[in-house]
């Protein structure tokens, strides 16, 4: 998944004003410039890192990599966590977050029968699953509830969780959906809150949080 106008549907009705960002070559001094003309930061789906970037062959299910994504987001997200940016990290951008800071990667988790489906067989659609929350987390506090429904699509998932992050959500198998930094507002949910966000107010709220915390700083 890509930048779909649903992020951009979910920022606006949380009251913020979305800018895309496309792919630059940055390195850690202009990635801090490029983020001081923004009060938040919001990462996206995509296809899966380079498996190198976190110490890993890769396996033939590993997809889409872009490397110039991958150069892209690990400086920008590493320098949002200096600025003390506000910044929420979905699906693909939640792996990004976590190698960012040194963690590992499933790098294909779709045939594990012990899992729920956390996609289509044919990758072409999400499927529903309930996630955990931990009560007084970030993400529990911003969704209001501790168990929701989530619209997953991932063939990946967060494996050793990187350094500063906290393991925070979990789907019903026990697979690792959520972390966040114990210091500042930084979230990384591996499920897809954008796309239920319009009909589920559990997800919209994710947004609105972001939105809230930067307009805070
Ligand atoms: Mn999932």
């Amino acid at each position: 998944m890509a930048c779909t106008a649903a992020y951009v549907d979910a920022v606006s009705r949380a009251g913020g004003d979305p800018v895309i960002v496309p792919p630059v070559l940055l390195d850690d001094e202009s990635a801090s410039v490029r983020l001081s003309r923004f009060d938040g930061l919001l990462l996206t789906g995509g296809g899966d890192i380079d498996p190198a970037l976190y110490g890993q062959e890769t396996r033939p299910e590993v997809a889409h990599v872009n490397p110039a994504r991958d150069e892209f987001e690990i400086p920008l997200v590493r320098a949002a966590i200096d600025r003390a940016l506000p910044t929420l990290c979905i699906c693909r951008g939640a792996q990004v977050l976590n190698v960012a800071l040194g963690g590992t990667l499933h790098q294909h988790i779709s045939d594990r029968e012990e899992l729920v489906a956390h996609r289509n067989d044919d990758g072409s659609d999400g499927v529903l699953h309930e996630v955990r929350a931990q009560p007084g987390s970030r993400v529990m506090k911003a969704m209001g509830v501790e168990r929701a429904r989530t619209f997953s699509h991932h063939h990946q998932a967060l494996a050793d969780v990187g350094t500063g992050l906290v393991p925070v959500a979990w789907a019903e198998d026990g697979l690792l959906e959520g972390v966040e930094l114990d210091d500042g507002w930084v979230l990384g949910v591996q499920w897809h809150a954008e796309a239920t966000a319009a009909a589920d107010p559990t997800q919209q709220a994710i947004f609105d949080a972001l939105v809230r915390e930067a307009s805070n700083r």
